[in-house]
């Protein structure tokens, strides 16, 4: 039997920002992933906000193998048949430091275990933790095709549906409400002609999210990310409001229902068709995201182990932007801390690791998920998906639309659209709830 005096579960941001942090103090620390390398079976969206973690890793991002600065935000409302965008463009984004990159997992978390191992971390792929080792109720270690390797803590690194917090008792078995489901998919295209289709400049990227009528329904969206060489494009879907629609489906229905059957819909409106024309499909992938939100939060220490990233359920959809992997680095990093002090008070028990929820209740984490607590409820609004892009795209149809006959005034237009869509008690609700965001 093996001992080490760390182990991370995980080679995702999280669990590498924890190696990184505990390898340049000094300690030992083996990461195990179960992919054939870090970044292989993980997924995001891609667009990282570098501004809340460049405090926690201040060295890290000069030569890191990002692939675009975003400089142009958009959001697009879709109706069935038409569709609002709105477009931010803002100098603001493009002086240094630059506030947020699109990135691939397969590069960037390569590059980022390298720089772990440069530190003295070990990273061994193709290891699958299949158990914890429990010793006098506590965590003692990782159980792997049957090898065992005992360690001081364990971090749980290993994403949104983590095993390992289950395991230890930290957390409840799954419930759907608190997870989303996506599809992505990564589009190449060669980079001029990227910059020429989204007005962009050399480096610069830009980011499009999408919500509306695009995911039938089901509570949801959807995001555009451009990378230097490719398009990452992807559809975000509620998991129990997709498993609620399923069921009351047609099996003849079901197949226009599934991630990828929404995903090929969406490629194929007029809005997407031209960005990705003649692109080559290079990777598509699912994936679940922990969305539950500040109330979903597990516990996040026991004896022996504490719990980051995805698999402390930490990511925030707030409609206008997803957030993640600032969470998994920022608490990758303040685990790191926390093991470090227990390290040197030789404690590791739930009291000696209490360090690291600490750190994290004094942090921009928990300050965001607990600011937006009520996302999770405001997203979960039918109307936000059908009635108000509708709504939104009707009126402005009408407003430009110039016919054979003619034209009535603006303001007989706008009053019948508020009669209509707006003076209903279910939007004066969604005006209560958005006091709540
Ligand atoms: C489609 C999608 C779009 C997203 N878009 C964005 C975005 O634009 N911006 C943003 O900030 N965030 C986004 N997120 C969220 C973000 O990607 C995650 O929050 C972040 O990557 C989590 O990092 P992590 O290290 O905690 O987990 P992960 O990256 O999931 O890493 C966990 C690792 O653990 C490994 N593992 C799991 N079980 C075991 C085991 N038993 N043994 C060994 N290894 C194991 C996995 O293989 C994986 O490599 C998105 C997520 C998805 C799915």
């Amino acid at each position: 039997m093996e001992k080490v005096e760390f182990v991370v579960v995980g080679a995702g941001l999280s669990g590498l920002a924890a190696a990184m942090v505990l390898a340049e103090a000094g300690a030992e620390v083996l990461v195990v992933e179960r992919g054939d390398y870090p970044g292989s079976k993980n997924v995001t969206g891609g667009r990282l906000y570098l501004g809340p973690i460049r405090a926690y890793l201040p060295d890290l991002w000069e030569d890191a193998p990002l692939e675009r600065r975003v400089v142009k935000e958009r959001l697009t409302m879709i109706a069935p048949k038409s569709s609002i965008t709105v477009e931010l463009s803002s100098e603001r984004f493009r002086q240094p430091p630059y506030p947020s990159y699109t990135l691939l997992h397969a590069t960037f978390d390569r590059w980022f275990a390298d720089q772990a191992m440069k530190r003295g971390a070990l990273v061994i792929p193709g290891y699958k933790v299949d158990d914890l080792i429990m010793k006098d109720g506590r965590v003692a270690g990782i159980v792997s095709s049957g090898d065992e390797i005992r360690a001081n803590a364990v971090v749980a690194a290993d994403g949104a549906l983590s095993f390992m917090a289950e395991k230890a008792g930290l957390r409840k078995p799954h419930v759907a409400k608190n997870y989303a489901v996506a599809a992505k998919e990564i589009i190449e295209l060669p980079p001029q002609v990227i910059e020429d289709r989204f007005g962009l400049e050399n480096d610069e990227g830009a980011a499009q999210l999408f919500f509306g009528s695009l995911t039938q329904g089901v509570h949801g969206g959807g995001f555009l990310y451009t990378n230097r060489e490719s398009l990452s494009i992807g559809l975000v879907f509620a998991l129990q409001d997709l498993m609620d629609k399923s069921n009351s489906k047609s099996s003849e229905e079901l197949p226009s229902l599934s991630p990828n059957g929404l995903l090929e819909t969406f490629k194929n409106r007029s809005e997407i068709r031209p960005l990705i024309a003649d692109g080559h499909s290079v990777e598509y992938s699912a994936h679940i995201i922990p969305e539950g939100g500040f109330r979903a939060i597990p516990r996040l220490v026991t004896d022996g182990m504490l719990v980051v990233g995805d698999a402390a359920g930490f990511t925030l959809n707030m409609g206008v932007t997803v957030r993640g992997m600032d969470f998994a680095l920022a608490s990758g990093v303040m685990a790191a801390r926390a093991l470090l002090r227990a390290r040197e008070q030789a404690d590791f028990s739930s009291s000696g690791l209490s360090y690291y929820e600490t750190l994290l209740k004094e942090s921009f984490i928990w300050e965001d998920l607990k600011t937006f607590q009520h996302m999770p409820d405001f997203l979960a609004n039918p109307r936000l998906y059908e009635r108000y892009p509708s709504m939104a795209c009707d009126l402005l149809e009408q407003l430009m639309w110039i016919g054979e006959g003619s034209k009535e005034k603006f303001s007989t237009t706008l009053v019948r659209t508020i009669r209509q869509s707006l003076l209903r008690v279910g939007v004066l609700k969604d005006l209560f709830m958005i006091r709540k965001i």
